[in-house]
């Protein structure tokens, strides 16, 4: 699932093909909107929220889309021929360009004033112009007895961690993932942790962590399970965890994570 540093990249490369300029074509290849034409309206902004992607126009409203787990956005120029795709949900373009939102998880139209509705629930933005690390720590310390790495993944508490940055953090503060809220010595230092990986990564594809971008070598612990840890050597394992049916994969060292 994306993580809130390819949202961010994304909303600001659309935000760059798109705003200030008119649309000539919206085509919502989702059933409910699928009668919804925002041609001829002026794309103000293209913003993130969280893993929240909104574009809003200057006729009031804001296509509210998410990538979910497979989800992705294209920007060509207006030119360019696209191919006939069923992954397609959404395309919208201007004189210039063309930008197409493939397998989005949610693609919905709203009333810009009504965006709270959608993005209200989301604790402060790791990318945000208002993060807010006290109010994250505020949010994560409601539920003392709740895994660390649980919280970390709840975008109610802070929004934008995935299961990436939520082993890298936990890895790089010596934090095993297990270990409850309220057993967590600096969920300040934690959570500003969280949001210098994520501003490090926002402006390129990629989560790097340990600084060294060669492929393999992008993470400390996440995606490494059985390989030997990079500070210990200990094998790095890996598990599931959250609530039945959420669960999400999770990997530490137990050896440098307690
Ligand atoms: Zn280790």
């Amino acid at each position: 699932m994306p993580e809130g540093d390819v949202v961010w990249y994304t909303a600001r490369q659309l935000h760059e093909a798109l705003a200030g300029r008119v649309l000539t074509r919206s085509d919502f290849r989702v059933p409910r909107y699928a009668t919804v034409s925002l041609t001829g309206q002026q794309v103000t902004e293209a913003a993130a929220r969280g893993k929240h992607l909104l574009i809003r126009t200057s006729g009031g409203l804001s296509i509210h889309t998410h990538l979910k787990m497979d989800g992705f956005w294209r920007v060509r120029p207006a030119t360019t021929r696209l191919g006939e795709s069923y992954k397609v949900r959404l395309l919208l373009a201007n004189e210039d360009w063309q930008a197409a939102g493939y397998l989005l998880g949610i693609t919905e139209v709203l009333p810009t004033p009504e965006e709270q509705r959608v993005t209200g629930h989301l604790g402060p933005d790791l990318l945000g112009p208002d993060w807010d690390a006290d109010e994250a720590v505020r949010r994560l310390s409601q539920r003392l007895e709740r895994p660390i790495g649980e919280a970390l993944l709840d975008q109610k508490n802070l929004a934008g961690v995935g299961t990436v940055y939520a082993a890298e953090m936990l890895f790089l503060r010596g934090i095993n993932p297990w270990r409850p809220v309220g057993e967590v010595q600096d969920l300040h230092a934690l959570v500003e942790l969280g949001q210098r990986l994520l501003d490090f990564n926002k402006m390129r594809l990629g989560h790097v962590t340990t600084g060294d971008t060669r492929r393999g070598q992008e993470n400390w612990a996440y995606g490494r399970a059985g390989r030997p840890c990079r500070r210990c050597g200990t094998p790095i394992r890996r598990g599931e965890q959250g609530p039945p049916g959420q669960e999400r994969l999770r990997f530490w060292c137990p050896n440098c994570q307690r």
